[in-house]
């Protein structure tokens, strides 16, 4: 009550101070006037957004209200193109919001997330389900073939008619209140998930005061864990953290088993330890709710009603899939578990093998069989020269340029920002944010400040993207030294990024289907450890020495290496993604009991744990991977048959390939059908063999 009250008196302030100046005292509400229109970050206070969201809200509502209210008989013009283009402040705004929340977030923003998510889901109801305007955009989809539209148009009207049916717009109005109370729910849930995941993330540290604690840990890692210290005010002692580039290396190199058990049990129990952030409670309502949900709109589960939009199409088609790789996979994961299990005896340990002890003796037969360790490579990949490496990289198949400039404004110091051109011409801004912090998410991401479209009148509008990565951190005396799958990861995100610059598309709306989306960022990995790229930017960060051959042909050889682990934890949270959203009737899962079961149907050994137990799989209980954690493997199918087409020349740099992929792919997001746009660039329609062979598996 108290709230709805503060809230009428938010939306009385913000609507009479727009009346009452020409230009806002809130930076959210004025055109941004900076270089390239980025967001003045320092300008931008947690106090603007209520008021900018509620102006939003009401902007985008009196927009509607024209559509409707429009005399004229609905047509593409006055409806369709109306749709793709309305609610921009509040575009605007969300994107902002959202990207500060999760790079860089605190309590206000926080506070902020958890009371505007069921406010803007009622006001997306209030859209999706409004039925004068449903009736309008389906009389013309009913009269499609009567007006001239190109195919793009045919696209857009396809894309906006069936997401009003997928929202609920042609449900009776009972079943209409009952979908607004579910969807509500779910913004609420989802948020309370993800603010669970960081206090869970951050909560947990392993705290070391003495030097035998340190055994086996390389100095590099030691001098990681003295600056997380440092940092912590805790001077003297060294601090290990559930952020990936610091537990890892504390996983691969620990000789204290006890301790990396400890360290490795922090991580995958984040968000079940039976306290205030616990998420089991949670993910079991929304599993509920979405299959509830579905149901309601005529599915006979989440992942039929998700997956009816992406390539795949069912989910059977999602499990033939996932089965035929587990199976190649599961036997060679089997192997590498024995082969660590003889190590472990010959070097007369009574132990089994146990998930905390995979990457240490992993990392023992790695160096036994090809003389190769993280700690051999890291000097070659300065996260600097990394970058050069993908932006040389981008400038060889695109012609793209990359500019680093300091007059633009940033949200954080650790922002480093580049103009992108193309013989000469302006392209779009990047801004990259490499390490981790208590403020941030972990993984790695890309979105967009502003994306690229044509403006109602037919202008250009220029895309902000920022990619965020948890990389590897400088200390005092070197720079940030990253192991060759960080390098990947920024590889993998300059891919999104390269897609969102690239793109050439007129009206904004049609999103790109979750399983063809990461055919752009996994192709970009293929490049990282090619030896043509690696002598161009693998330089050692004190000598400028070229990474040596001897290392190179390591590194390939080491490439298949570990890649039954990396396949079947990859396969166990895909599968078990899969699993929670193909459940048929609403029910109040067990958590521990549904997960366990799982695993179990699927026989995961217990040396594995699945990428993502249930609790911090924020893929799918917070992000948009909602029975499409799968994704990522089904689009190695497409981007190992993709970089094929490049090596196929004789030339990976080959530009006529190259502008063939900007052309029919990267330049068109989602304004055409993904399987069309892939058999454009290939001529065909490619098969599970090249993915296979990618990870040695056949
Ligand atoms: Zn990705």
């Amino acid at each position: 009550m108290k709230k709805a009250l503060l809230l009428i008196a938010l939306i009385t302030m913000a609507l009479t101070s727009c009346k009452q100046k020409v230009k806002n005292d809130n930076p959210l509400l004025n055109e941004f006037d900076t270089p390239f229109g980025v967001p003045p970050f320092e300008l931008i206070k947690a106090k603007h957004f209520i008021p900018a969201y509620l102006k939003g809200f009401e902007e985008q509502k009196a927009e509607i209200k024209a559509i409707i209210n429009n005399p004229e008989e609905p047509d593409f013009e006055n409806t369709i193109k109306m749709l793709a283009y309305n609610g921009e402040l509040l575009n605007k705004v969300g994107r902002v919001f959202g990207s500060l929340n999760s790079a860089h977030t605190n309590d206000s923003l926080q506070a902020i997330n958890r009371e505007i998510a069921p406010i803007a889901s009622r006001h997306r109801d209030d859209i999706n389900l409004n039925d004068t305007l449903f009736q309008r955009v389906k009389s013309v989809y009913d009269n499609r073939d009567k007006f001239k539209l190109t195919d793009v148009e045919k696209k857009l009207l396809d894309d906006t008619y069936k997401e009003f049916v997928r929202s609920g717009a042609a449900l009776s109005p009972e079943d209409k209140e009952k979908l607004r109370k579910i969807n509500e729910e779910l913004s609420k849930l989802q948020v309370q998930f993800g603010q669970n995941l960081l206090a869970e993330t951050n909560g947990f540290k392993l705290i070391l005061v003495k030097k035998e604690d340190l055994s086996g840990l390389p100095e590099g890692v030691i001098e990681q864990a003295a600056a997380m210290a440092k940092s912590l005010k805790m001077e003297g002692k060294w601090v290990f953290t559930l952020q990936v580039p610091s537990m890892t290396p504390f996983l691969q190199y620990s000789d204290r088993r006890d301790l990396r058990e400890k360290l490795f049990t922090g991580y995958f129990m984040k968000g079940d330890n039976d306290n205030e952030f616990d998420n089991k409670a949670i993910i079991a309502r929304i599993a509920r709710l979405r299959t509830e949900r579905s149901k309601l709109l005529g599915y006979d589960s989440f992942a039929s009603y998700a997956l009816e939009r992406n390539m795949a199409k069912t989910p059977e088609k999602v499990f033939e899939f996932l089965g035929q790789v587990w199976e190649a996979a599961l036997p060679v994961a089997k192997a590498e578990a024995g082969a660590q299990q003889e190590l472990i005896n010959q070097e007369g340990g009574k132990f089994m093998l146990q998930p905390w002890d995979w990457w240490y003796y992993t990392e023992k037969i790695k160096k036994a069989r090809y003389d190769l360790d993280d700690e051999i490579t890291r000097p070659y990949f300065k996260i600097d020269n990394v970058m050069e490496g993908m932006f040389y990289v981008a400038n060889r198949l695109y012609g793209l340029t990359f500019t680093k400039r300091d007059d633009i404004p940033k949200y954080h110091p650790d922002v480093n920002t580049f103009e992108v051109t193309r013989d000469g011409k302006h392209v779009g801004i990047l801004m990259i944010d490499n390490y981790p912090r208590p403020s941030k998410r972990g993984g790695a991401w890309c979105g967009t400040f502003r994306s690229q479209k044509r403006d109602i009148n037919g202008k250009m509008v220029y895309p902000v993207v920022t990619m965020v990565t948890n990389s590897t951190l400088p200390t005092s005396d070197k720079p940030s030294l990253l192991t060759a799958t960080e390098a990947e990861t920024l590889f993998h995100e300059f891919g999104h990024a390269l897609h969102s610059l690239l793109s050439d598309i007129t009206y904004p709306g049609n999103s790109v289907p979750r399983d063809f989306v990461e055919l752009p960022s996994q192709i970009m990995e293929h490049w990282v450890l090619e030896p043509e790229v690696l002598k161009v930017y693998a330089k050692h960060y004190q000598t400028g020495e070229i990474i040596p051959q001897e290392i190179v042909d390591k590194l390939e050889k080491a490439n298949k290496f570990n890649m039954g682990f990396i396949t079947v934890e990859y396969l166990a949270a895909s599968l078990l993604d899969m699993e929670y959203h193909a459940v048929k009737e609403p029910s109040d899962l067990d958590i521990r009991d549904f997960e366990n079961k799982t695993m179990e149907k699927y026989g995961l050994i217990p040396e594995i744990k699945p990428r993502y137990r249930s609790t911090y799989f924020n893929h799918i209980w917070g992000g948009g991977y909602s029975a499409g954690y799968y994704s990522y493997m089904w689009c190695e199918i497409l981007d190992s048959d993709a970089f094929q087409a490049f090596r196929e020349t004789g030339d990976i740099f080959n530009r006529e390939v190259a502008s063939r992929f900007e052309k029919e792919i990267l330049s068109k997001g989602g304004s055409r059908d993904a399987l069309e746009m892939y058999i454009a660039f290939r001529g065909k329609e490619p098969g599970i063999e090249a993915l296979l062979e990618n990870r040695g598996l056949k």
